[in-house]
């Protein structure tokens, strides 16, 4: 068995480049090599060309010390990654009669003769092994290259995945020692803080390998990944557990949640402990807040109606909000047309429903909007602003003005208020 410690991919041909298939070689590729704890710095795709495969076999022999190819290893004259190896070995290649024989066998089993191209696929050079290939015809090459003091490996698997993925597991991972390692990663999702402020606060700590911190933007905010790479679960949980709390302690207040945290659930989880119920007057996201909170099977319990959820009312204007005894228009008798408006008005709301439901805890949704003026046609013409009024008191923010299409608005606005009423709830 080989040691190997970094990968390279090449990808052969030239449908990848012209994007008419999809490389998901590579991707199932870097995947093994990940879960088996191999880096991979680098994954090129490269077309039907016989010097320029060469080349990226030399350059990522200088940098890996296991090159992986796929594809090109068919009868025809465009499939050249045999002889692309061959040249980067500097060896010839020659038939090998074994697997002449094996070739023309397998022709003979299907009532064919074998075309004369096809003798390339019984083609080997001296320091390769050939991989059998029980669904096709093209054998797979494992090659030994001793390169500067070590030992490294090529190998070429044939493209068709059905031919590729048994190859690969089959043939290939068995020949190769892959690095003992251990990974412990935790995720901190956070809210109310965009990734690029999010990333002045962790400066020194992103550029880290071990542990890595990186993070993500997801529809319920920026998520903070950090991860540990170790010969032990042991190890890696105390090379992360520092990390972890210097990272806590650089978002302070913005850490909503860890891993496997929905929002929505630990609301409902909350206000059910509590014994809280909960109802929302939503006149801005559309329903995703009540659809965010709905799938909670727990908020809304329909066999004995007892889930902390009594209701969400979705209504845009006032003879809808009338039914719940609420006037959208606010104490200005009309729409709200600014920000400082709706935010009056999502307090209206989130306090009447509230009221009017006896509910424990009332969230208000109001949207605004003006027509651009002439003195300031840059100005943002509609936005919206959520309340949440409970036990301890209404809290109305306005949110900024939205950057981005209908739906992720919605969704955002939701996920604000959602973290308004967290925070409100977590003070309990
Ligand atoms: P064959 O012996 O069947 O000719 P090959 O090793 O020469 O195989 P290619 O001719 O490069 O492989 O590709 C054959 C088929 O395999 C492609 O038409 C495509 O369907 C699939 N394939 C090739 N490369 C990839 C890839 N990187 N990701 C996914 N599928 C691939």
């Amino acid at each position: 068995m080989i040691s190997v410690e970094r990968a390279e991919l090449v990808a052969v041909g030239t449908e990848l480049l012209l994007g008419e298939i999809n490389d998901t070689n590579s991707a199932y590729l870097a995947q093994e090599l990940a879960a088996r704890s191999v880096d991979v710095y680098w994954s090129r795709r490269v077309g039907d060309n016989r010097a320029r495969i060469t080349e990226a076999i030399l350059a990522a022999l200088e940098r890996a010390d296991l090159v992986v190819l796929c594809g090109g290893l068919g009868p025809t004259d465009d499939d050249l990654t045999r002889e692309a190896i061959a040249d980067a070995l500097g060896e010839t290649p020659s038939v090998d009669p074994t697997l002449e024989a094996e070739l023309r066998a397998r022709f003979a089993r299907f009532s064919r003769t074998m075309p004369a191209g096809n003798v390339k696929q019984a083609w080997l050079i001296a320091s390769a092994e050939a991989l059998p290939n029980p669904n096709g015809t093209a054998p797979g090459w494992f090659v030994r290259v001793e390169h500067g003091a070590r030992t490294k490996v090529v190998v070429a698997l044939p493209g068709p995945p059905r031919e590729l993925v048994p190859m690969w597991l089959e043939q290939v991972v068995p020949r190769l020692r892959f690095p003992v390692a251990t990974f412990a990663a935790r995720t901190l999702k956070t809210f109310g803080i965009g990734e690029s402020h999010l990333a002045e606060r962790l400066v020194g700590l992103t550029e880290r390998a071990n542990p890595s911190v990186a993070t993500y933007a997801k529809r319920d905010g920026v998520h903070v990944r950090i991860a540990a790479k170790a010969e032990n679960a042991d190890a890696a949980g105390a090379l992360l557990a520092p990390v972890v709390r210097d990272v806590r302690a650089r978002l302070d207040g913005h850490v909503w949640g860890e891993d496997a945290d929905e929002l929505a659930a630990l609301v409902v989880a909350r206000l059910r402990r509590d014994a809280r119920t909960l109802v929302v007057i939503d006149g801005g996201t559309g329903g995703s807040l009540a659809e965010l909170l709905g799938a909670i099977d727990d908020a809304t319990d329909g066999t004995t109606g007892s889930g902390p959820l009594i209701g969400a009312v979705i209504a845009w204007r006032n003879e809808a909000m009338a039914l719940l005894g609420v006037a959208y228009d606010g104490s200005a008798g009309r729409p709200p047309k600014d920000e400082s408006e709706a935010t009056v008005v999502a307090a209206e709301l989130a306090e009447r429903g509230r009221a009017r439901c006896a509910a424990d805890y009332g969230v208000g949704i109001a949207p605004w909007w003006s027509a651009p003026t002439e003195t300031a046609p840059d100005r943002p013409t509609w936005g919206s602003a959520w309340a949440v009024a409970g036990p301890e008191g209404t809290e109305a923010r306005p949110v900024s003005a939205p950057q981005s299409g209908h739906a992720s608005r919605r969704e955002r606005l939701a996920f604000t208020a959602l973290v308004g009423l967290w925070t409100q709830l977590s003070k309990t």
